[in-house]
């Protein structure tokens, strides 16, 4: 018996093997869990297929949460495989990238929109489409990042957004929790993935929190995978409405210790 043996649950933004939602997916294969997955458009569903089918998974669904009523169809498609699920992971965001570099204050209106629904929004959607299907409890985690509780360059609207997304966990959680149903996010530190590289200055950001961060190095994204696997799992059982930051620290730091030699 491994932690995850018969949990089964969905994971939405597996975009590559270089994706944070594919980190968790994996530690939770490994850990014993059942996966099904979405994918944003047909396009993505050829690099998913592969990494999916070695998690022995091919419940595959398309859901573009840009789409009004696209959470829900997918936890329709899900429950004619599964009555029942006991985890959603929720590892997606987007922004106009245009708009992630220079000042926060010229976000437009569009974007702005945009990045909300996408980014906050669709976690809520997710929660409400999926708690039917988590009769006995269950567990809904997000991805989030310090640039929604500090400013970090050029993080702009998404911090906006993380900063809306972290709200919701709290929300959520109370709203949740007498149906057993724990809220949680797991702010990561950098890492090299395509949703990272939209953001201006990536690299030196990335060098900055490696170079800060009390463990020397930002996480991987099999440690995040593994804290991830904990706020899914019973292990996390009290927890709930909380941000876990897995940064190596970073996020504790106020003056790093190397600019005091
Ligand atoms: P990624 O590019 O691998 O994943 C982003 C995913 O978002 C993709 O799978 C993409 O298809 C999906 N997505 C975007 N718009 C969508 C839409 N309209 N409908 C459905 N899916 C959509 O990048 P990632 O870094 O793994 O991002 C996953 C999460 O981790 C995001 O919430 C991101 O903000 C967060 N995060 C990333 C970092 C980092 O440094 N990369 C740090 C902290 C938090």
């Amino acid at each position: 018996m491994t932690v995850l043996s018969g949990k089964r649950g969905l994971i939405l933004g597996v975009a590559n093997e270089n994706s944070a939602a594919w980190g968790i997916a994996k530690q939770a294969y490994k850990l014993g869990a059942k996966l099904a997955f979405t994918y944003q458009m047909p396009a993505f569903k050829k690099r998913l297929a592969p990494l999916a089918e070695s998690v022995e998974s091919d419940l595959l669904i398309e859901c573009d949460v840009n789409e009004e009523l696209a959470a829900k169809e997918t936890i329709e498609v899900l429950s004619s495989h599964w009555t029942e699920i006991d985890f959603v992971v929720h590892s997606l965001g987007f922004s106009d990238k245009n708009e992630l570099r220079g000042p926060y204050y010229d976000t437009s209106r569009e974007n702005f929109k945009k990045t909300m629904l996408i980014s906050a929004f669709s976690f809520t959607e997710l929660a409400q489409a999926s708690f039917p299907l988590m009769p006995k409890g269950g567990s809904l985690l997000t991805l989030s990042y310090l640039g929604g509780v500090r400013t970090t360059p050029n993080y702009n609207v998404m911090g906006v957004a993380k900063a809306a997304l972290e709200a919701s966990v709290r929300y959520l959680a109370v709203d949740l929790g007498e149906k057993n149903i724990r809220v949680n996010g797991l702010s990561a530190g950098p890492m090299k993935t395509l949703a990272g590289a939209a953001i201006s200055g990536a690299r030196g950001i990335f060098r900055h929190s490696e170079k800060n961060a009390p463990l020397g190095r930002n996480p991987s994204i099999y440690e995040v995978g593994n804290a991830g696997c904990y706020l899914i799992s019973n292990l996390s059982s009290g927890v709930t409405g909380e941000i876990h930051y897995v940064d190596g620290g970073f996020n504790n730091v106020g003056v790093a210790a190397n600019e005091g030699s």
